[in-house]
Protein backbone atom coordinates (compact mmCIF):
# COMPACT_ATOMS: atom_id res chain seq x y z
CA UNK A 1 0.00 0.00 0.00
CA UNK A 2 0.75 3.84 -0.83
CA UNK A 3 2.38 5.79 1.63
CA UNK A 4 0.24 8.79 2.43
CA UNK A 5 1.99 11.96 3.20
CA UNK A 6 -0.08 15.61 4.10
CA UNK A 7 1.43 19.15 3.97
CA UNK A 8 0.12 21.62 6.13
CA UNK A 9 0.81 25.30 4.66
CA UNK A 10 0.11 28.31 6.49
CA UNK A 11 0.81 32.06 5.58
CA UNK A 12 2.18 33.48 1.81
CA UNK A 13 1.74 32.69 -1.65
CA UNK A 14 5.46 31.46 -1.05
CA UNK A 15 5.51 29.35 1.40
CA UNK A 16 2.13 27.39 -0.75
CA UNK A 17 4.28 27.39 -3.84
CA UNK A 18 7.17 25.95 -1.72
CA UNK A 19 4.68 23.41 0.01
CA UNK A 20 3.35 22.02 -3.17
CA UNK A 21 7.02 21.64 -4.40
CA UNK A 22 7.75 19.05 -0.94
CA UNK A 23 4.41 17.29 -1.92
CA UNK A 24 5.65 17.02 -5.10
CA UNK A 25 8.88 15.25 -3.75
CA UNK A 26 6.92 12.92 -1.76
CA UNK A 27 4.64 12.19 -4.92
CA UNK A 28 7.29 11.53 -7.40
CA UNK A 29 8.26 9.12 -4.72
CA UNK A 30 5.94 6.87 -4.18
CA UNK A 31 3.33 8.49 -1.82
CA UNK A 32 0.16 9.66 -2.18
CA UNK A 33 -1.04 13.09 -0.98
CA UNK A 34 -4.04 13.42 1.09
CA UNK A 35 -6.00 15.87 3.06
CA UNK A 36 -4.32 16.65 6.86
CA UNK A 37 -7.28 15.03 8.27
CA UNK A 38 -7.26 11.83 6.81
CA UNK A 39 -6.53 8.62 8.69
CA UNK A 40 -3.68 6.54 8.62
CA UNK A 41 -1.63 9.63 7.50
CA UNK A 42 2.74 8.69 7.43
CA UNK A 43 3.82 11.70 7.27
CA UNK A 44 2.99 15.31 7.66
CA UNK A 45 4.58 18.64 6.75
CA UNK A 46 4.18 21.12 8.43
CA UNK A 47 5.32 24.71 6.54
CA UNK A 48 4.62 27.63 9.39
CA UNK A 49 4.66 31.12 9.42
CA UNK A 50 5.71 33.96 11.80
CA UNK A 51 4.25 37.29 10.71
CA UNK A 52 1.83 37.53 13.90
CA UNK A 53 1.93 36.32 17.04
CA UNK A 54 -1.60 34.58 16.28
CA UNK A 55 0.41 32.37 12.83
CA UNK A 56 2.87 31.03 15.31
CA UNK A 57 -0.21 30.02 17.87
CA UNK A 58 -2.16 28.83 14.96
CA UNK A 59 1.32 26.45 13.71
CA UNK A 60 0.75 25.23 17.45
CA UNK A 61 -2.77 24.06 17.36
CA UNK A 62 -2.22 22.57 14.05
CA UNK A 63 0.59 20.87 15.10
CA UNK A 64 -1.27 19.75 18.60
CA UNK A 65 -4.19 18.50 16.12
CA UNK A 66 -2.30 16.60 13.94
CA UNK A 67 -0.42 14.52 16.20
CA UNK A 68 -3.72 13.38 17.81
CA UNK A 69 -5.46 12.55 14.38
CA UNK A 70 -2.56 10.00 14.20
CA UNK A 71 -0.30 9.75 16.82
CA UNK A 72 2.18 7.42 15.17
CA UNK A 73 2.62 9.76 11.97
CA UNK A 74 6.29 11.51 11.55
CA UNK A 75 5.59 14.88 11.59
CA UNK A 76 8.10 17.52 10.10
CA UNK A 77 8.09 21.16 10.91
CA UNK A 78 9.58 23.67 8.88
CA UNK A 79 8.76 27.07 7.21
CA UNK A 80 9.55 30.91 8.89
CA UNK A 81 8.11 29.99 12.29
CA UNK A 82 10.42 26.93 12.62
CA UNK A 83 13.62 28.90 11.45
CA UNK A 84 12.83 31.27 14.52
CA UNK A 85 11.58 29.46 17.71
CA UNK A 86 13.20 25.77 16.86
CA UNK A 87 13.36 24.78 20.21
CA UNK A 88 9.83 26.13 20.95
CA UNK A 89 8.55 23.58 18.62
CA UNK A 90 10.90 21.02 19.14
CA UNK A 91 8.91 20.72 22.53
CA UNK A 92 5.53 20.13 21.21
CA UNK A 93 4.95 16.22 21.66
CA UNK A 94 4.83 14.80 18.45
CA UNK A 95 6.84 16.71 16.54
CA UNK A 96 9.64 14.70 15.00
CA UNK A 97 11.88 17.49 14.01
CA UNK A 98 12.18 20.80 12.74
CA UNK A 99 14.32 22.21 9.82
CA UNK A 100 15.06 25.74 9.32
CA UNK A 101 13.90 28.01 6.11
CA UNK A 102 17.09 27.41 4.28
CA UNK A 103 17.03 23.37 4.41
CA UNK A 104 13.46 23.29 3.12
CA UNK A 105 14.42 21.06 0.41
CA UNK A 106 15.68 18.42 2.63
CA UNK A 107 12.32 17.85 3.90
CA UNK A 108 11.31 14.66 2.31
CA UNK A 109 15.09 13.45 2.28
CA UNK A 110 14.74 13.53 6.78
CA UNK A 111 11.43 12.19 6.92
CA UNK A 112 12.47 8.80 4.67
CA UNK A 113 15.35 9.27 7.22
CA UNK A 114 13.11 8.98 10.19
CA UNK A 115 11.16 6.15 8.51
CA UNK A 116 13.42 4.43 7.22
CA UNK A 117 15.73 4.23 10.02
CA UNK A 118 19.10 5.24 8.61
CA UNK A 119 20.07 8.16 6.96
CA UNK A 120 19.53 8.61 3.39
CA UNK A 121 22.55 11.15 2.89
CA UNK A 122 21.30 13.89 1.62
CA UNK A 123 21.59 16.58 4.58
CA UNK A 124 23.11 19.19 3.71
CA UNK A 125 21.50 23.19 3.27
CA UNK A 126 20.06 23.75 0.38
CA UNK A 127 21.06 27.41 -1.01
CA UNK A 128 17.69 28.02 -2.24
CA UNK A 129 14.85 25.73 -3.19
CA UNK A 130 13.29 26.57 -6.11
CA UNK A 131 9.65 26.10 -6.31
CA UNK A 132 5.89 25.90 -8.11
CA UNK A 133 2.43 24.99 -7.18
CA UNK A 134 0.27 22.76 -8.76
CA UNK A 135 -2.99 23.17 -6.85
CA UNK A 136 -4.77 24.99 -9.60
CA UNK A 137 -4.90 24.04 -13.29
CA UNK A 138 -5.47 27.45 -14.28
CA UNK A 139 -3.01 29.39 -11.98
CA UNK A 140 0.19 28.76 -10.61
CA UNK A 141 2.81 30.37 -8.06
CA UNK A 142 6.15 30.24 -8.93
CA UNK A 143 8.80 31.64 -6.87
CA UNK A 144 11.49 33.30 -8.25
CA UNK A 145 13.46 34.97 -5.56
CA UNK A 146 13.75 34.19 -1.43
CA UNK A 147 15.11 36.11 1.69
CA UNK A 148 14.86 39.80 2.21
CA UNK A 149 17.79 42.58 2.82
CA UNK A 150 15.80 45.00 3.95
CA UNK A 151 14.86 44.51 7.45
CA UNK A 152 12.51 46.57 8.19
CA UNK A 153 12.39 47.44 11.69
CA UNK A 154 8.72 45.27 12.01
CA UNK A 155 9.73 42.49 9.82
CA UNK A 156 11.38 38.89 11.28
CA UNK A 157 11.18 37.63 7.65
CA UNK A 158 15.47 38.35 7.03
CA UNK A 159 15.84 36.49 10.42
CA UNK A 160 13.83 33.47 8.91
CA UNK A 161 13.99 33.54 5.25
CA UNK A 162 17.91 35.14 5.25
CA UNK A 163 19.66 36.92 2.80
CA UNK A 164 18.02 37.89 -0.54
CA UNK A 165 18.63 35.63 -3.25
CA UNK A 166 17.54 35.05 -6.73
CA UNK A 167 15.78 31.18 -8.59
CA UNK A 168 18.19 31.30 -12.11
CA UNK A 169 16.66 32.42 -15.00
CA UNK A 170 16.83 28.96 -17.10
CA UNK A 171 15.07 27.37 -14.09
CA UNK A 172 12.39 29.57 -14.37
CA UNK A 173 12.32 29.26 -17.73
CA UNK A 174 12.17 25.38 -17.71
CA UNK A 175 9.45 25.48 -14.64
CA UNK A 176 7.11 28.06 -16.60
CA UNK A 177 7.53 25.85 -19.56
CA UNK A 178 6.45 22.77 -17.06
CA UNK A 179 3.58 24.40 -15.93
CA UNK A 180 2.65 25.40 -19.64
CA UNK A 181 2.43 21.84 -20.65
CA UNK A 182 -0.02 20.70 -17.91
CA UNK A 183 -2.22 23.56 -19.55
CA UNK A 184 -2.28 26.49 -16.93
CA UNK A 185 -2.60 29.75 -18.55
CA UNK A 186 -1.68 31.72 -15.65
CA UNK A 187 1.39 32.37 -13.29
CA UNK A 188 1.98 33.90 -10.28
CA UNK A 189 5.54 35.27 -9.76
CA UNK A 190 6.13 34.53 -6.11
CA UNK A 191 9.44 35.84 -3.40
CA UNK A 192 10.11 37.73 -0.54
CA UNK A 193 11.11 40.76 -1.84
CA UNK A 194 10.97 40.37 -5.90
CA UNK A 195 12.27 43.27 -7.07
CA UNK A 196 15.67 42.61 -5.96
CA UNK A 197 16.22 40.18 -8.52
CA UNK A 198 20.04 39.45 -8.48
CA UNK A 199 20.59 41.57 -11.88
CA UNK A 200 17.59 43.06 -11.62
CA UNK A 201 13.76 41.75 -12.25
CA UNK A 202 12.85 43.21 -15.43
CA UNK A 203 14.97 40.79 -18.01
CA UNK A 204 13.62 38.29 -16.55
CA UNK A 205 10.21 38.97 -17.05
CA UNK A 206 11.16 39.71 -20.47
CA UNK A 207 12.22 35.98 -20.45
CA UNK A 208 9.41 34.49 -19.08
CA UNK A 209 7.18 36.42 -20.83
CA UNK A 210 8.26 34.39 -24.43
CA UNK A 211 7.85 31.08 -22.75
CA UNK A 212 5.05 29.67 -25.11
CA UNK A 213 0.94 29.19 -23.24
CA UNK A 214 1.42 31.05 -20.60
CA UNK A 215 -1.16 33.95 -21.14
CA UNK A 216 -0.75 35.77 -18.21
CA UNK A 217 1.38 36.99 -15.90
CA UNK A 218 1.14 38.82 -12.51
CA UNK A 219 3.47 39.59 -9.62
CA UNK A 220 2.51 38.53 -6.30
CA UNK A 221 3.72 41.92 -4.87
CA UNK A 222 6.98 44.30 -5.31
CA UNK A 223 8.03 46.93 -2.91
CA UNK A 224 7.28 50.50 -4.71
CA UNK A 225 10.86 51.94 -5.10
CA UNK A 226 11.94 48.64 -6.86
CA UNK A 227 9.18 49.58 -9.04
CA UNK A 228 10.94 51.19 -11.60
CA UNK A 229 10.20 53.19 -14.74
CA UNK A 230 11.19 51.01 -17.21
CA UNK A 231 9.55 47.88 -15.93
CA UNK A 232 6.99 50.25 -15.95
CA UNK A 233 7.05 51.47 -19.40
CA UNK A 234 7.62 47.81 -20.87
CA UNK A 235 4.84 46.19 -18.59
CA UNK A 236 2.76 48.89 -20.39
CA UNK A 237 3.33 48.00 -23.79
CA UNK A 238 0.97 45.16 -24.20
CA UNK A 239 2.51 42.34 -22.29
CA UNK A 240 1.08 39.51 -20.69
CA UNK A 241 2.15 41.04 -17.79
CA UNK A 242 -2.06 41.98 -15.98
CA UNK A 243 -3.17 45.63 -15.07
CA UNK A 244 -3.00 44.52 -11.32
CA UNK A 245 -0.42 45.45 -9.11
CA UNK A 246 0.34 44.72 -5.13
CA UNK A 247 2.51 47.42 -4.21
CA UNK A 248 2.87 47.29 0.10
CA UNK A 249 2.65 50.74 1.46
CA UNK A 250 2.80 49.98 5.11
CA UNK A 251 2.20 53.52 6.47
CA UNK A 252 0.97 56.45 4.62
CA UNK A 253 2.69 58.90 7.48
CA UNK A 254 6.27 59.74 6.25
CA UNK A 255 7.85 59.65 10.03
CA UNK A 256 6.17 56.57 10.63
CA UNK A 257 7.80 54.50 7.54
CA UNK A 258 10.82 55.89 8.60
CA UNK A 259 10.14 54.26 11.70
CA UNK A 260 9.45 51.45 10.03
CA UNK A 261 13.17 51.63 7.94
CA UNK A 262 10.86 51.55 4.52
CA UNK A 263 13.08 52.74 1.73
CA UNK A 264 10.30 55.37 -0.02
CA UNK A 265 8.69 58.15 1.31
CA UNK A 266 4.65 58.83 -0.02
CA UNK A 267 5.55 60.98 -2.59
CA UNK A 268 7.38 58.64 -4.33
CA UNK A 269 4.93 55.86 -3.84
CA UNK A 270 2.50 58.44 -5.33
CA UNK A 271 4.26 59.36 -7.98
CA UNK A 272 4.55 55.14 -9.14
CA UNK A 273 1.03 55.39 -9.11
CA UNK A 274 0.45 58.56 -10.75
CA UNK A 275 2.82 57.44 -13.20
CA UNK A 276 1.20 53.69 -14.03
CA UNK A 277 -2.03 54.80 -14.06
CA UNK A 278 -0.45 57.32 -16.98
CA UNK A 279 0.79 54.42 -18.82
CA UNK A 280 -2.13 51.61 -18.53
CA UNK A 281 -5.22 53.26 -17.26
CA UNK A 282 -7.40 52.34 -14.43
CA UNK A 283 -5.27 49.28 -13.29
CA UNK A 284 -5.73 47.32 -10.06
CA UNK A 285 -3.98 48.96 -6.98
CA UNK A 286 -3.69 46.24 -4.01
CA UNK A 287 -1.71 47.53 -1.36
CA UNK A 288 -0.28 46.05 1.97
CA UNK A 289 -0.94 48.53 5.30
CA UNK A 290 0.22 48.01 8.69
CA UNK A 291 -2.37 49.51 11.20
CA UNK A 292 -1.27 50.51 14.76
CA UNK A 293 3.15 50.46 14.40
CA UNK A 294 4.57 51.44 17.83
CA UNK A 295 3.82 55.51 18.28
CA UNK A 296 1.82 55.51 15.76
CA UNK A 297 -0.31 58.91 16.75
CA UNK A 298 -3.82 59.61 15.82
CA UNK A 299 -2.30 62.49 13.67
CA UNK A 300 -0.21 60.13 11.72
CA UNK A 301 -2.84 57.59 11.00
CA UNK A 302 -5.05 59.80 9.90
CA UNK A 303 -2.77 61.10 7.47
CA UNK A 304 -2.58 57.68 6.34
CA UNK A 305 -6.24 57.57 5.51
CA UNK A 306 -6.16 61.15 3.77
CA UNK A 307 -3.05 59.60 1.78
CA UNK A 308 -4.87 56.57 0.63
CA UNK A 309 -8.27 58.44 -0.07
CA UNK A 310 -5.91 60.84 -2.27
CA UNK A 311 -3.91 57.88 -4.02
CA UNK A 312 -7.33 55.37 -4.06
CA UNK A 313 -6.31 51.90 -4.37
CA UNK A 314 -8.49 49.32 -5.22
CA UNK A 315 -8.13 47.29 -2.23
CA UNK A 316 -6.32 47.40 1.20
CA UNK A 317 -4.74 44.13 2.66
CA UNK A 318 -4.75 45.54 6.45
CA UNK A 319 -2.55 43.79 9.29
CA UNK A 320 -2.37 44.81 12.61
CA UNK A 321 1.05 45.59 14.12
CA UNK A 322 2.11 42.61 15.57
CA UNK A 323 5.57 42.78 17.81
CA UNK A 324 8.17 39.92 16.57
CA UNK A 325 10.52 39.31 18.84
CA UNK A 326 14.58 40.13 17.98
CA UNK A 327 12.86 42.92 15.38
CA UNK A 328 14.11 47.06 16.15
CA UNK A 329 10.13 47.90 16.54
CA UNK A 330 9.51 45.34 19.55
CA UNK A 331 12.04 47.45 21.62
CA UNK A 332 10.78 50.65 20.34
CA UNK A 333 8.49 52.54 22.96
CA UNK A 334 5.04 53.28 22.27
CA UNK A 335 3.36 49.89 21.91
CA UNK A 336 -0.47 51.00 21.36
CA UNK A 337 -3.38 49.07 23.28
CA UNK A 338 -4.98 46.35 21.28
CA UNK A 339 -8.26 47.95 21.53
CA UNK A 340 -6.53 50.87 19.18
CA UNK A 341 -4.69 48.32 17.10
CA UNK A 342 -8.38 47.04 16.36
CA UNK A 343 -10.07 50.41 15.70
CA UNK A 344 -7.67 51.46 13.15
CA UNK A 345 -7.82 48.27 11.37
CA UNK A 346 -11.97 48.49 11.16
CA UNK A 347 -11.58 52.15 9.76
CA UNK A 348 -8.72 50.55 7.07
CA UNK A 349 -11.60 47.72 6.37
CA UNK A 350 -14.61 50.18 5.94
CA UNK A 351 -12.00 52.13 3.62
CA UNK A 352 -11.09 49.54 1.50
CA UNK A 353 -14.65 48.25 1.17
CA UNK A 354 -15.70 51.78 0.11
CA UNK A 355 -12.45 52.03 -2.54
CA UNK A 356 -13.17 48.37 -3.95
CA UNK A 357 -16.63 49.12 -4.65
CA UNK A 358 -15.50 52.07 -6.06
CA UNK A 359 -13.42 50.79 -8.40
CA UNK A 360 -15.57 47.59 -9.45
CA UNK A 361 -18.62 49.89 -10.65
CA UNK A 362 -15.80 51.97 -13.00
CA UNK A 363 -15.87 48.22 -14.84
CA UNK A 364 -19.82 47.29 -15.00
CA UNK A 365 -21.16 47.10 -18.50
CA UNK A 366 -17.44 46.85 -19.89
CA UNK A 367 -15.83 43.75 -21.79
CA UNK A 368 -13.56 42.16 -19.77
CA UNK A 369 -11.65 38.42 -20.44
CA UNK A 370 -12.11 36.17 -17.76
CA UNK A 371 -10.08 33.05 -16.76
CA UNK A 372 -12.74 30.69 -15.13
CA UNK A 373 -10.63 28.44 -12.63
CA UNK A 374 -13.52 26.06 -11.23
CA UNK A 375 -17.55 25.40 -10.02
CA UNK A 376 -18.06 27.49 -7.05
CA UNK A 377 -21.34 27.44 -4.81
CA UNK A 378 -24.90 27.19 -6.23
CA UNK A 379 -24.01 26.00 -10.03
CA UNK A 380 -21.58 29.04 -10.58
CA UNK A 381 -18.16 29.24 -11.77
CA UNK A 382 -15.96 31.78 -10.85
CA UNK A 383 -12.53 33.53 -12.07
CA UNK A 384 -10.86 37.06 -12.70
CA UNK A 385 -10.38 39.25 -15.31
CA UNK A 386 -7.13 40.63 -15.51
CA UNK A 387 -7.42 43.66 -13.52
CA UNK A 388 -8.48 41.33 -11.17
CA UNK A 389 -12.00 41.84 -10.99
CA UNK A 390 -13.71 38.59 -9.48
CA UNK A 391 -16.83 37.26 -12.12
CA UNK A 392 -18.95 34.25 -11.55
CA UNK A 393 -21.05 33.17 -14.17
CA UNK A 394 -23.39 29.39 -14.65
CA UNK A 395 -21.06 26.71 -14.67
CA UNK A 396 -19.98 25.87 -18.27
CA UNK A 397 -17.28 22.48 -18.35
CA UNK A 398 -15.75 23.65 -21.34
CA UNK A 399 -14.62 27.49 -20.19
CA UNK A 400 -12.67 25.97 -17.38
CA UNK A 401 -9.18 26.92 -17.78
CA UNK A 402 -10.46 29.16 -20.18
CA UNK A 403 -9.87 33.09 -21.05
CA UNK A 404 -13.54 33.83 -22.03
CA UNK A 405 -14.73 37.32 -22.67
CA UNK A 406 -17.84 39.03 -20.52
CA UNK A 407 -20.20 41.74 -19.97
CA UNK A 408 -19.23 42.62 -16.50
S1 LIG B 1 10.95 44.32 2.48
FE1 LIG B 1 10.72 44.68 4.68
S2 LIG B 1 8.70 43.84 5.13
FE2 LIG B 1 9.29 42.97 3.16
S3 LIG B 1 10.27 41.02 3.71
FE3 LIG B 1 11.89 42.55 3.55
S4 LIG B 1 12.16 43.25 5.65
FE4 LIG B 1 10.19 42.22 5.57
Amino acid sequence: MKRKVAVSTLGCKLNFAESSAIAQQFVRNGFTEVSPYSSGVDVYVVNTCTVTEHSDKKCRNIIRRLHKINPDAVIAVTGCYATLKKAEIEAIEGVSFVLEQDRKGSVYARCMEVLEGSPCGISSAEHIFPAISYGERTRSFLKVQDGCDYFCTYCAIPYARGRSRSVPVDTLVSQATEIAGRGVKEIVLTGVNIGDYDGGLLPVLQTLEKVDGIERYRISSIEPNLLTDEMIDWIASGTKFQPHFHIPLQSGSDSVLKRMHRKYETALFASKIGYIRKKMGDVFFGIDVIAGFPGETDGEFDSEIAFLKEIRPAFLHIFPYSRRKGTLADKMEGHLPESVKTERVKRLESLSDALHEEYRLRFVGTRQEVLFEGRVKGGLMGGYTGNYLRVERPYIAEQIGQIVPVIY
